[in-house]
């Protein structure tokens, strides 16, 4: 095997062990690496995967955290030397700028390339994310409250098939027929089977298909299991003349304090038309009391510090066209929040590059200690991986879904912390297990949430996707027909089974 392997790839040694993993700290193992260049050598790799029936396990930054780059072995694909961004043709309807990437290509790369007065509106948290597993995920993050997830920034794209086919998706150009795709060289359309429909949350659970949609839209969000991007069409937004944002702080010991002041903060910013506040509400993130004290313990964040402790903390990101939009809806957002029990006099707020700047390592300061808490944890105690939930309910479920959680961990007696997306009602319990036993025991607690939350229509992976660490709650969340459905789909794009086989379980 070894002489007739392409000039991209070359077997594996102990060296890559560190390759083989994510950040969900699973690990795998492959035969052979691959790092092409160019789409001919990602086709070549293809064809040796197939004539050897070789997994393929597609690489980007590996910072996803459900093992979805984590190999099982076969080849592993790294896409790091295919990181060419170049201008694109403008969007034909409105004249925003578009850009090129290729699937290596990281946001803090894409973010750099646009020109003055765009933006790439995704922001999962992670600037070293790439295009390729941005992709591959739907991602989203804290952003997507506004300007949706990934699939909402994605014009069009160039992906290679099991076989090698290439396929060119623009969005707006090539749609389904009913359930019918074209792919290339094929006498007639693939019919592809229905699927229930989706939860009325954000999703990143399973495959995305609806009647006559754009053929792109499968292949966002399939967790690189129907084809491997090539490169993606970017779509810019206009970057807002001014963004600022508010650290509020809920009463931490009571749910219902954090759910009221999200649903007056939706409420006030969502309307449009005569009246309404030109400033538009583009994040709303939560953090409960004991993430704000985990922060507190472990780093000398100075957001974290200067929040008043016993108090929970609620970030508002607000985008406005022009500063005299801004002080009106300044002004309403402390109101709302003021009315709905949280003290002004203890708000920070945020309106310069440098006090976001700030306001966003609070941020992602959180999963990252959580991350390396674990890592510290494991020494003593090997077994110990990250139980990390991605659930979301519908907005008339968030005061259910805070009092299930509230009620559920202090009921464990389970270390954990609660953070995340709240505008979506969309937050990631953290369980942090000292030994073997929390961690059963908090896996126990989370099919508890999950059963819950499925029975309410809710997401139970909203945006980091399945991979092979949540393949039960994609069995949890979807009935034996629609699982089935699923894999009929994988069946007829991936023949061999050989992208990403162990993703989504199906
Ligand atoms: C601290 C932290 C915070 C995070 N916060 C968020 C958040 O707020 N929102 C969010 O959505 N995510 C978040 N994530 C998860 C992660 O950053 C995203 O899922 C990201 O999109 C993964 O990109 P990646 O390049 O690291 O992909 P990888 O982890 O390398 O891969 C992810 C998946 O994409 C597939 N893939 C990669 N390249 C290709 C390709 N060319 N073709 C086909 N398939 C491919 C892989 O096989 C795998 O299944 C966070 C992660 C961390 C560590």
């Amino acid at each position: 095997m070894k002489a007739n392997l392409p000039s991209c790839m070359r077997a594996a040694t102990s060296d890559d062990a560190g390759r083989f993993r994510d950040e969900s700290r699973r690990s795998g193992t492959a035969d052979c690496v691959a790092f092409p260049a160019t789409e001919a050598d990602i086709a070549a790799v293809l064809a040796f995967a197939s004539g050897n029936a070789l997994p393929v396990t597609p690489q980007g930054a590996r910072t996803g955290i459900t093992a979805g780059a984590v190999p099982h072995g076969g080849i592993a694909v790294d896409f790091s030397r295919m990181k060419r961004i170049a201008p694109a043709p403008p969007d034909p309807a409105t004249g925003a700028p578009r850009l090129l990437a290729g699937p290596g290509a990281t946001l803090a790369e894409v973010r750099a390339a646009c020109p003055p007065g765009w933006f790439f509106s995704p922001d999962p948290t992670e600037p070293s994310a790439s295009v390729g597993g941005m992709f591959a995920c739907n991602a989203s993050g804290a952003l997507s409250y506004l300007y949706g997830p990934v699939r909402a920034s994605v014009a069009a794209a160039r992906i290679l098939l099991e076989d090698g086919t290439p396929l060119d998706l623009v969005r707006g150009r090539d749609r389904l027929h009913g359930l019918a795709l074209d792919l290339p060289g094929r006498p007639a359309p693939v019919v592809l089977p229905a699927l229930p429909p989706r939860p009325r949350t954000k999703n990143a659970a399973g495959y995305y298909l609806e009647p006559d949609m754009d053929a792109l839209d499968l292949f966002i969000g399939s967790e690189g299991t129907l084809g491997i991007l090539a490169d993606a069409t970017l779509q810019l937004r206009p970057a807002p003349a001014v963004r600022w944002a508010v650290l509020a702080f809920p009463d931490g010991a009571d749910p219902d304090a954090t759910a009221a002041a999200v649903a007056a903060l939706r409420d006030a910013f969502r309307a449009a038309g005569p009246g309404a506040p030109s400033a538009r509400l583009a994040a709303l993130e939560a953090f409960d009391a004991r993430a704000m004290d985990f922060l507190r313990a472990r780093t000398d964040d100075p957001v974290a510090r200067s929040a008043p402790s016993g108090r929970a903390a609620l970030y508002a990101e607000f985008h406005a066209p022009s500063p005299d939009a801004t002080e009106a809806a300044l002004l309403r957002a402390s109101d709302v929040l003021a009315a709905a029990g949280t003290d002004p006099a203890t708000a920070l707020a945020a309106d310069t590059p440098d006090q976001l700047a700030r306001f966003k390592a609070f941020r992602h300061a959180l999963p990252e200690n959580v991350n390396a808490l674990l890592d510290e944890r494991r020494r003593t105690h090997p077994g110990i991986v990250k139980l990390g939930s991605d659930m979301a309910v519908p907005d008339d479920r968030l005061r259910d879904v805070l009092r299930l959680y509230r009620d559920g961990l202090a009921a464990s007696g389970l270390e954990h912390v609660v953070f995340g997306h709240v505008g979506d009602n969309h937050l990631h319990i953290n369980i942090l297990p000292r030994d073997e036993a929390d961690m059963a025991a908090g896996a126990a607690l989370y099919r508890d949430f999950a059963g819950q939350i499925a029975a309410w229509g809710g997401s139970l992976s909203a945006e980091h996707g399945i991979g092979k660490a949540k393949t039960a709650l994609l069995r949890q969340m979807y009935s034996a027909p629609a699982l089935a459905a699923m894999s009929r789909i994988r069946d007829l794009l991936s023949p061999l089974r050989l992208l990403n086989p162990g993703n989504l379980g199906i």
